[in-house]
């Protein structure tokens, strides 16, 4: 039997590009009157974690309601009519990335079913590094899959579970799967919320009036006007019914594997993940690049806008050389913009940043990004800011070489296509075309004991990961991991 190639929750293989992508954002609302209208205002807050493809799906206990399309937040429900439609005080809304082509349609999420006891829901944020088999499993015993999503697979182990309590149900699922997930899940009138007991993405749980609200980022739970209560914790599923607010933890305490990649890229600046500011850490993220990577007789610093942002003020203010705007961000790039039709050099960078003249001309310039992937972008940008009179060119990254892929819900190229994995920083540096190159190292990210040592997960700087795989993720989405990164599954503490 062919197995269809299996995508994450959210994800696929995407064309070329600079940057990690993360692969979705959740929100989900109970007892609150206009839930499907506050969910539309979070996803909007969310829209950064996933701009291919948008759905909320609601209910007033009766049935669902259903609005799911591909394209941003605001053009998929533009129509006012579109979010009154989606009637009912509780919803749950999702964001992603996806693939181009005929199946991208049916894997917008929420996915939803009606099976024996009602109707079911459910949004998926991260990816699970076990579901071939589980997929295959199911197929054998006669279930239909209608997307190449491995949310499906928790759809139909919920469905099938042989527990009268939905509770128990989602346990009972949750307990087969293993990777990164946080979920939000309708069934019937009640919102579930889970977390995997690792912790990878981050997940908030809010109040507002006399309801609930679960988001990825709590710069969701701002924008309507919601109060952060605390994260949904690792491991634990959230019920949130007609008897309040209940909590469960079914499953064996593991060691977190908190993605450190959300404080240093993802995750927005004005957002509270894993109980920490964004900002805040990426300037101490900044400060600590300064001290180890310092550049002696710069005039200036300049940050590649607007994830870099927070590093670079900590690293103007550690190092006491001013910071300026020597690179302006376009924000409405949308992600198909025309080519021209004769070639214009770097069109693909320079429609997104630009520098400016009067700011770089004549100085020495530090340039502090978050990362570097392939390291295409990095080396047109060096060369814009050269070509705009920068004598020096010092480029800082706020993170160690990235020299793995992630399997636990951020999109990365290949390993093979990873400037880190195969270069040297010297080599790297050349590539570049700077004068000098320095990456903040693992101890650096953790030098001012923000971190939690131990409780996060670096597996795409050291190759650490904390799940075994299946042996044939070689041969689908996973060729390139090698056999030397699959360990075993640490035992539970
Ligand atoms: S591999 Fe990297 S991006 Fe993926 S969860 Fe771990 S730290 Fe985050």
């Amino acid at each position: 039997m062919t197995i269809p190639t299996p995508s994450d929750g959210c994800s696929a293989r995407v064309p070329a590009r600079d940057k990690p992508r993360e692969y979705c954002g959740v929100f989900g609302a109970y007892n609150l009157p206009n839930a499907a209208e506050l969910t539309y205002y979070g996803l909007y807050a969310l829209q950064h974690r996933g701009q291919e493809s948008a759905g909320i799906v609601s209910t007033d206990g009766d049935q669902l309601y259903i609005h799911r399309d591909t394209g941003l937040v605001v053009d998929i429900f533009h129509k006012p009519e579109t979010l009154t439609s989606l009637k009912g005080s509780v919803a749950i809304g999702h964001n992603r990335y996806s693939t181009t082509g005929s199946s991208s349609r049916q894997n917008v999420q929420p996915l939803t079913s009606n099976f024996k006891d009602g109707f079911l829901a459910i949004g998926h944020n991260g990816n699970l590094v076990n579901t071939l088999r589980l997929r295959a499993e199911l197929e054998e015993q006669g279930s239909i899959f209608q997307t190449s999503t491995d949310t499906e697979v928790i759809l139909h182990l919920i469905a099938r579970s042989t527990y009268r309590d939905p509770a128990e149900k989602i346990a009972d699922a949750l307990n087969q799967v293993k990777g990164a997930y946080c979920l939000v899940i309708l069934i019937n009138d009640e919102l579930f919320a889970a977390r995997d007991p690792r912790g990878y993405r981050p997940f908030t749980l809010g109040r507002l009036d006399e309801g609930w609200v679960v988001a990825s980022e709590t710069c969701a739970l701002d924008l309507i006007g919601a109060r952060v209560e605390r994260d949904v914790e690792p491991g634990e599923i959230l019920r949130i019914g007609r008897q309040g607010l209940q909590s469960y933890k079914p499953f064996p305490k593991k060691q977190l594997q908190q993605c450190v990649f959300e404080l240093i890229y993802f995750s927005r600046p004005d957002s509270r993940i894993f109980g920490q500011s964004v900002d805040r850490i990426r300037r101490l993220f900044g400060r600590a690049l300064a001290r180890e990577h310092p550049a002696q007789g710069a005039d200036i610093v300049i940050s590649v806008p607007d994830s870099s942002n927070s590093a670079a003020l900590g690293y103007a203010e550690e190092s006491n050389i001013p910071l300026e705007l020597g690179l302006i961000r376009n924000h409405y790039v949308g992600r198909t913009f025309i080519h021209p039709t004769q070639s214009i050099r770097d069109i693909n960078t320079r429609i997104k940043y630009n520098p400016v003249r009067g700011v770089l001309e004549g100085k020495k310039v530090v340039v502090v990004d978050d990362s570097i992937v392939r390291g295409t972008t990095s080396r047109r940008l060096i060369r814009m800011i050269r070509q705009a009179g920068a004598t020096e060119v010092h480029m800082r990254i706020s993170s160690p070489p990235i020299r793995y892929p992630c399997y636990y819900g951020i999109d990365m190229p290949t390993r093979s296509e990873l400037i880190g994995s195969s270069h040297t920083v010297d080599e790297i540096q050349t590539y570049l075309g700077v004068d000098s190159l320095g990456y903040l190292s693992e101890k650096g990210l953790d030098a001012l004991g923000t971190l939690d040592a131990g409780n996060h997960c670096m597996a795409c700087f050291n190759g650490n990961y904390a799940e075994s795989f299946e042996k044939n993720f070689q041969k689908t989405m996973y060729e390139d991991i090698q056999p030397s990164l699959l360990v075993g599954e640490p035992p539970n503490p």
